[in-house]
């Protein structure tokens, strides 16, 4: 192994890493708590009483691309409160969380993967729904124009801003507004409340033009995903389920470039199958216009300034 123990594991603190042992495919650490008193779940007493041990294994974010198996010895503690008694496993909040196989900065990433998984499937959503779009109107130039803005402030926080309504819809302005303003951003909230009710954040109300769209049909899913295979690939070591997910969201991807509309169906069946509720949204998304997505995927367009941007058309 390339990196030091002290190094590749300090995010295991305040856990005592014990031994670090190269098993090949796969790493395995030894550790435990760090001692001193915790607190009795019952009474709220500390106490440092060791009861006995027990090992919780846990999976940790990869090292060298390979999965990293952390085996832990946590006490089992007894309360020295006369009327307690309890005996309690103790916590180490911030590296395991109760009942996660995972530790806390793996369930962090794996987490963040998804968000970030999900912020594109519904970009591919926003782009599927722009094509159904352009196939009802016979002139893509045709398309009514989206209201002109000025430049304003909240442009620079617009990707932040959808990101995160889009990850958590209830969150409140209040809120956003102190995380663009530690962004940096020097507006005041009633630019802000003004900007979110004239819809600049939802864009899907604002009609793009048609080389936008062929732009966010082409490359856009495709950009999104090479950003994510680093990541992906790093976590899929670790985390089998996020193999799946990459896989499909990849092949998507290739549907919606190399306009395999008729494939959708097969896709949709697969992502069922294998059980990926992150992107149970989205299907039902497709579901509910499947006919236009489909339509949407397979027709080619004919005029304007979109014209040849296809590229050979494939069969099927
Ligand atoms: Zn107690």
């Amino acid at each position: 192994m390339n990196v030091p123990a002290t190094v590749a594991f300090s995010g295991l603190l305040p856990l005592v890493v014990e031994e670090v042992v190269d098993e090949g495919e796969w790493v395995s650490v030894q550790a435990r708590s760090p001692g001193g008193p915790a607190e009795c779940p019952g009474c709220g007493a500390e106490s440092a009483r060791v009861h006995g041990y027990h090992q919780r294994t846990v999976t940790d974010v990869p090292l060298d691309g390979r999965p990293v198996v952390v085996r832990v010895r946590v006490r089992r503690l007894v309360c020295a409160t006369v009327n307690c008694r309890s005996t309690f496993r103790e916590q180490v909040p911030g590296v395991l969380e109760r009942y996660q196989r995972r530790t806390a900065r793996l369930t962090g990433q794996v987490r963040s993967v998804v968000r970030e998984l999900l912020d594109c499937s519904r970009r591919l959503g926003l782009s599927l729904n722009t094509v159904k779009r352009y196939a009802r109107v016979p002139e893509p130039n045709r398309l009514r124009r989206p209201p002109q803005y000025r430049a304003c402030l909240v442009d620079a926080y617009r990707d932040h801003l959808r990101a995160r309504r889009a990850a958590e819809p209830g969150v409140p302005v209040l809120r956003l507004f102190a995380e663009i303003t530690e962004l940096g951003y020097t507006g005041g909230l009633n630019l802000l409340y003004k900007y979110i009710n004239q819809g600049r954040l939802d864009g899907d109300r604002i009609t793009p033009s048609p080389r936008r769209v062929t732009r966010w049909l082409l490359t856009r899913p495709a950009n999104l995903l090479d950003g994510l295979r680093a990541h992906l690939d790093e976590l899929s070591a670790a985390c089998p389920e996020m193999t799946a997910l990459a896989e499909r969201v990849r092949e998507f991807a290739q549907l919606m470039t190399e306009r395999r509309g008729s494939d959708i169906d097969r896709w949709i069946k697969q992502v069922r199958e294998a059980g990926l509720v992150e992107l149970e949204p989205f299907l039902t998304g497709l579901d509910q216009d499947h006919d236009a997505v489909i339509a949407g995927l397979t027709l080619p367009y004919s005029s304007g300034p979109t014209e040849g941007v296809w590229g050979s058309p494939k069969a099927g």
